[in-house]
């Protein structure tokens, strides 16, 4: 095989190297993003069984959404899921500041009715001092339980004991519905405005006993299991509010029942005090953190969704896919870290954040060791890349030296070295351009060696070939550098001459004609004398370049007419 052969394989094997290369590389990279996206996937599985069990309407398109990312469902159905889960978490939003609003309502009318009581100043400022705040206090669940503790301090600080201990006398005293119609003190206290005037009525009850009190006749008065009904409806829907952990379950269904067995009473205010104390230890300070972190919930989903999509579709980039997922998998790990740090006594849902951020973490260091040895790879992949692109380089440089010298060589013509016709032809328009822009001078050179035929048929042609290298090397040096000569074909030449008027021109062309003439040629030891002959044009305004050469071929015709060895101008 020849030595062009061999290159042009070797050339077909590196660059078949290459392609087998990128191949491999692909399949890495898809590998690496396959990888990432079922981290991602675990991860948002991980995140939504956080917020499982916050609220029935949110669990089943949050158990949905489990469901569409699993790989063989291939995320079906996933943007109609994330729809719903807005929806839904707007809705519990919504639901939770009506109930807030209603309990607002009971507060205040039990407030107002609390303060025509027989109280003590301190007391009647204390219970305009929480009732202030109740507003407030409704926005948030700690603040739920702070009020309902601040309302049962309040109520055992009442003489209501004493109150009771009457009222009850006073049942006992009077007869069957009388006394039914009378009621208690805690059925006028929660009574509403528009069913009894609840203020007139117990000045009315308490007037028997305190001459504090307006005396004003006492109106019917709703009876006993009216009260109990509306305590333990309002203690009942504070309490289906809540999310309670498991292990208050207990203590949650114990007060429940006290609250629709019949109500003793006596047994109100220490109730009342365990409902506050269930809703603290059930709640605590973490809960406010834990409603906002659920409020967010969806738009980390969202995150998670789209980053999940992107790194599928291949087109985010994978350092930045990485950085991503890291930064939203530390978030999601800070919050719940802050949940669990903030409240020790979450019970069960505490327990399980823990085991989620176990499983969070866990994902994170493999995801972190696969990355690393993905990036070891890579490392290799681009130093062997490296190194492949220096070999293409050194070829490269050899191509392009190759190639500039075939250009010269097609450029240049082989027997003289002079530039060949070709060059000369684009050295033509360039000065033409310039001279017809400037308008400077430029002539035009035709020469052609005498009778030289002869030289052929007396000498043989490597004597001819001889001649014509040596006045052609003769042409060349004794034309200044700004001046560009060609062989025109043949032993005939053509010169290009700048800044040259044709006077200039012919001076020049006779330097040369007498340097050639007076050039010692021996043949066999004898001396012959070679001579040339030339034509000279120079460029005027509206020549073309064919006007020009004709010109000057014709002056060159005439010299040879005219005996040769001569130069004249066209
Ligand atoms: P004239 O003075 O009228 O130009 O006469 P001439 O003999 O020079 O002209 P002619 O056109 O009759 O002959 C030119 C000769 O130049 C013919 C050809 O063999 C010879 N010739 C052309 N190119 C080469 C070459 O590369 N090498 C050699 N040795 N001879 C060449
Ligand atoms: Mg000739
Ligand atoms: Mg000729």
């Amino acid at each position: 095989m020849s030595q062009q052969g061999d290159n042009s394989s070797k050339s077909t094997n590196k660059w078949r190297d290459k392609y087998l290369d990128l191949i491999e590389r692909h399949e890495l990279l898809e590998k690496s993003s396959k990888s990432s996206h079922d981290q991602m996937r675990r991860a948002l599985v991980m995140v939504s069984l956080l917020a499982d069990g916050q609220a029935e309407n949110i669990d089943a398109p949050l158990s949905k959404l489990r469901e569409s990312i699993k790989p063989q469902n291939d995320n079906k159905g996933l943007e109609g899921i994330l729809q719903t889960l807005q929806i839904e978490v707007n809705r519990f939003e919504q639901q939770w500041k009506i109930k807030a609003d209603l309990l607002l309502d009971d507060i205040q009318k039990a407030a107002k009715n609390l303060l025509l009581l027989p109280c003590d100043i301190q007391q009647k400022k204390q219970i305009a001092k929480v009732q202030k705040q109740t507003k407030e206090a409704l926005k948030n669940w700690t603040g739920h339980a702070k009020q309902l503790q601040s309302w049962a301090q309040i109520i055992s600080s009442l003489p209501i004991n004493d109150i009771l201990e009457t009222s009850a006398a006073k049942k006992d005293l009077a007869e069957g519905a009388d006394a039914e119609k009378s009621g208690g003190f805690f059925s006028r206290l929660f009574q509403r405005d528009e069913s009894v005037p609840a203020a007139k009525a117990l000045a009315s009850q308490v007037d028997d006993h305190s001459q504090d009190i307006d005396a004003e006749p006492s109106p019917p008065q709703p009876g006993y299991n009216h009260i109990e009904q509306e305590i333990s409806a309002m203690l009942s829907n504070l309490l289906q509010q809540l999310v309670i952990p498991e292990r208050f379950r207990q203590r949650l269904e114990a007060l429940k029942k006290k609250l629709t067995d019949k109500l003793n009473w006596y047994e109100l205010v220490p109730l009342l005090e365990q409902v506050a104390n269930l809703i603290i230890d059930a709640l605590g300070d973490g809960q406010e953190e834990f409603e906002q972190f659920l409020q967010g919930l969806d738009q980390r989903l969202e995150t998670i969704q789209q980053l999940v999509n992107d790194a599928s579709q291949g087109q985010l980039d994978r350092g930045k896919a990485r950085d991503a997922f890291e930064s939203v998998l530390e978030d999601e790990v800070d919050e719940v870290r802050s949940i669990i740090n903030s409240k020790t006594d979450l019970g069960e849902l505490g327990h399980s954040i823990s085991q989620h951020l176990g499983l969070i973490m866990s994902a994170m260091q493999e995801y972190r060791l696969e990355e690393n040895s993905r990036e070891t790879v890579l490392t290799k992949q681009l130093a062997d890349m490296q190194h492949k692109l220096n070999e293409m380089e050194k070829l490269a440089e050899v191509a392009q030296h190759a190639i500039e010298e075939q250009r010269k060589k097609a450029m240049h013509d082989a027997l003289t070295g002079l530039p060949n016709r070709e060059a000369y032809q684009q050295r033509l328009e360039q000065e033409v351009n310039r001279q017809q822009r400037y308008g400077n001078k430029l002539s035009l050179m035709v020469c052609d060696i005498d009778l030289f035929k002869r030289i052929n048929d007396n000498y043989g042609h490597l004597a001819g070939d001889k001649v014509l290298k040596i006045i052609a090397k003769s042409l060349q040096v004794n034309l200044r550098d700004s001046d560009f000569i060609a062989r025109f074909g043949g032993e005939e030449f053509v010169a290009l001459m700048p800044e040259t008027s044709r006077e200039e021109a012919k001076i020049v062309a006779e330097k040369l004609r007498k340097k050639i003439e007076n050039s010692p040629f021996n043949f066999k030891k004898e001396r012959v004398q070679i001579t040339i002959s030339f034509g000279i044009s120079e460029f005027t305004e509206g020549d073309s370049a064919n006007d020009v050469f004709e010109r000057a071929d014709k002056a060159l015709y005439k010299a040879k007419e005219n005996g040769r060895n001569q130069v004249l101008i066209g």
